[in-house]
């Protein structure tokens, strides 16, 4: 299984925090109307089947649903399905949530996607280019992907790891193990391995003096890229 036990442990732990928008969860909270936005100007969700692949507590999942997407998300931490789940009831959305590997899924209902979101989740896995893959088998011909992850270099390292997790202590100490970032390159390199078609990077801006969050073209620490499946 393509899974690192310790990660699924991790956000399982966390997972009754997963709504609270002062939690470790956000910096979720608040980058989340910015790759919504982001992703609904490239594909349009309104009437779109849309999968969450590793969708923790549902916070970009149920805000696709919102646009009138039907989504499926799906994820290996149970109580953070859980808490999806009883997110989703409370704001009366409807939604599917699934226990269930990416890999698994692909097999299961291939080509069934108009879209396919993989939001910060990549980094934490053992085969990151095994859930690229699978991406690409549960997207349509003519369907989009958007992944989203940490690059990997000292300026990554200082922001991500030194900077959110020891001195602003945004994160818990541990949440990101540097070695496991990746880098545009190696992701594009994933990407069109699995059949995928590079659109477009963003990078994620942090001003920790404002708080606030924006998009922007440096893609030195956290980013997002949007793919397409060709038809
Ligand atoms: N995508 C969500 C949550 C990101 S947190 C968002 O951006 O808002 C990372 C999530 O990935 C957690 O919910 C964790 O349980 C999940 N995860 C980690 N490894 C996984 C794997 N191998 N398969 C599926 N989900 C995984």
């Amino acid at each position: 299984m393509n899974a690192d036990p310790h990660e699924i442990e991790k956000f399982s732990e966390l997972a009754h925090h997963w709504w609270d928008p002062t939690s470790e969860f956000r910096p979720l909270h608040d980058i989340n109307p910015l790759r919504l936005e982001w992703i609904n100007a490239r594909a349009p969700l309104h009437g779109k089947d849309v999968i969450d692949i590793g969708c923790g507590g549902g916070i970009l999942s149920e805000s696709m649903a919102k646009k009138g997407a039907r989504v499926t998300g799906i994820d290996l931490s149970k109580k953070a399905l859980k808490v999806a789940d009883l997110h989703s009831l409370e704001s009366g959305i409807e939604m599917r949530y699934k226990h269930i590997s990416a890999e698994d899924m692909a097999a299961l209902e291939p080509g069934k996607f108009d879209v396919v979101t993989c939001m910060e989740m990549l980094e934490h896995v053992p085969d990151p280019a095994s859930i690229v893959r699978a991406a690409s088998m549960l997207v349509k011909p003519g369907g989009h992907v958007f992944f989203s992850t940490l690059n990997r270099n000292p300026k990554a390292w200082l922001f991500a790891v030194i900077g959110a997790e020891y001195m602003l202590r945004m994160l818990p100490k541990g949440t990101h193990d540097y070695a496991k970032f990746i880098t545009p390159a190696e992701l594009s390199q994933f990407i069109r391995n699995a059949g995928l078609q590079v659109e477009g990077f963003k990078g994620l801006g942090y001003n920790p003096l404002t708080r606030m969050y924006s998009l922007n073209d440096d893609t030195d620490v956290n980013y997002m890229v949007a793919c397409t499946r060709p038809l």
